[in-house]
């Protein structure tokens, strides 16, 4: 079993106001954080991990020079097992990046980029704070394959209020003009805590109807399934097999991984722990020879199970019954049928000896699907 390594890198120039990642906009410790990183990967080496992906989140990870980010990836060669083949990605924000600065992450052994365009349009750009434009994103797009990026991941958002179909139709369409291996759409959330959520609650905008944000999931999965991409997790799309995200795959698969920085969780069944969401607490407790872990967390059968439901019926290939019930030790179809019932007869869910999956109007009703199957367990 292959782990996945996970390197959060909390700077972001201005913090969006739908964001709930940890992230701080004062850059000033970057050094310093690079410094305790690398001290980190010493702390946490293992002997028993091999692992097949590295994946550099934020936070902005491309704020970080080209060098750091290649002192981050030799640190991490010397201190992992990391295989030849290893996918490490690199989260951009299209306002942080030149063709020379991606080239040179190329040279430093990046080999996939996940963009956050977001959106083509201004006016979207604006509304979610973010620090670039529609024109800045196409750039980015476009230097990214002349420096040699061949996996690229788009990333869009929607569900903006005054957000309607056809602008929708045509943040899709710019996006698939770049055929770009992965795109994933992401529906805007508010999030508890953020400003957006703040200035919805405070009536500052009116946020779309449910129903129209669920007709645009359904046109993103039409649209994008017509030109031939796998909606193979409810927000991702690939291209082919091979462009899906080998790292967030293991989240949804209940693979190991390790995670390092301020705020990173790792999981290896049934433990999970996450550091200290603080850069400066993360800095010191380093420099004072510590491990940054806040906490950690041994999860019971039950809630291993419930998290097998809702990390399974997020996936267009859905829950893996026999492999479910060998690692649980239950019948699938006694335990869940009868809770499942009402939403096969209703076409939102298909469940046979080999998989329990949702349909995609099934996948409208993730949260609550899942919550009735997860009511059994106890
Ligand atoms: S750039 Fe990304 S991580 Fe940073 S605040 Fe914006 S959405 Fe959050």
């Amino acid at each position: 079993m292959t782990w996945g390594l996970y390197i959060h890198v909390p700077f972001c120039i201005r913090k969006c106001p739908y964001c709930d990642f940890y992230s701080v906009s004062d850059l000033s410790r970057q050094a310093e954080y690079v410094d305790a990183l690398v001290a980190e990967m010493a702390m946490r080496a293992r002997a028993d991990a091999v692992f097949d992906t590295v994946y550099l989140g934020g936070g902005t990870p491309s704020v970080l020079t080209p060098s750091a980010v290649e002192r981050i990836l030799d640190a991490a060669c010397k201190h992992f097992s990391i295989l030849p083949d290893v996918e490490v990605t690199l989260e951009a924000n299209p306002g942080t990046v030149t063709q020379k600065s991606l080239s040179a992450c190329r040279s430093a052994g990046v080999n996939r980029l996940n963009i956050g365009v977001q959106s083509f349009n201004d006016a979207n750009l604006a509304f979610l704070g973010r620090i670039h434009t529609a024109n800045q994103a196409m750039a980015a797009l476009q230097a990214a394959g002349r420096a040699g990026f061949e996996n690229i991941g788009l990333d869009l958002i929607y569900g903006l209020p005054h957000q309607n179909e056809n602008a929708w139709h045509a943040d899709l369409s710019a996006a698939a003009a770049f055929s770009p291996p992965h795109i994933s759409c992401y529906m805007l959330t508010f999030e508890p805590g953020t400003k957006m959520a703040a200035d919805k609650d405070a009536g500052r905008f009116a946020p779309l109807s449910e129903e129209r944000v669920s007709a645009m999931f359904v046109q993103a999965a039409e649209f994008l399934s017509g030109r031939g991409y796998q909606h193979y997790e409810i927000s991702n799309f690939a291209a082919a097999n091979k462009s899906r995200s080998r790292h967030n795959l293991k989240y949804w698969q209940n693979l190991p991984y390790l995670g390092l920085g301020p705020a990173a969780h790792s999981y290896t069944a049934p433990e999970r722990f996450w550091n200290c969401r603080s850069v400066d607490t993360y800095i010191s407790e380093i420099s004072s020879g510590r491990k940054p872990t806040a906490e950690t967390e041994r999860l019971t059968d039950s809630q291993m199970m419930i998290e097998a439901l809702y990390l399974g019926l997020r996936q267009a290939g859905g829950i893996d019954i026999p492999g479910f019930e060998g690692r649980f030790g239950v019948d699938f179809q006694e335990m869940f049928g009868p809770a499942a019932a009402p939403f096969i007869n209703s076409g939102k869910m298909g469940l046979d000896a080999q998989c329990c999956r949702l349909t995609r109007e099934g996948m409208l009703l993730l949260d609550t699907i899942a919550a009735e199957l997860s009511e059994i367990i106890e």
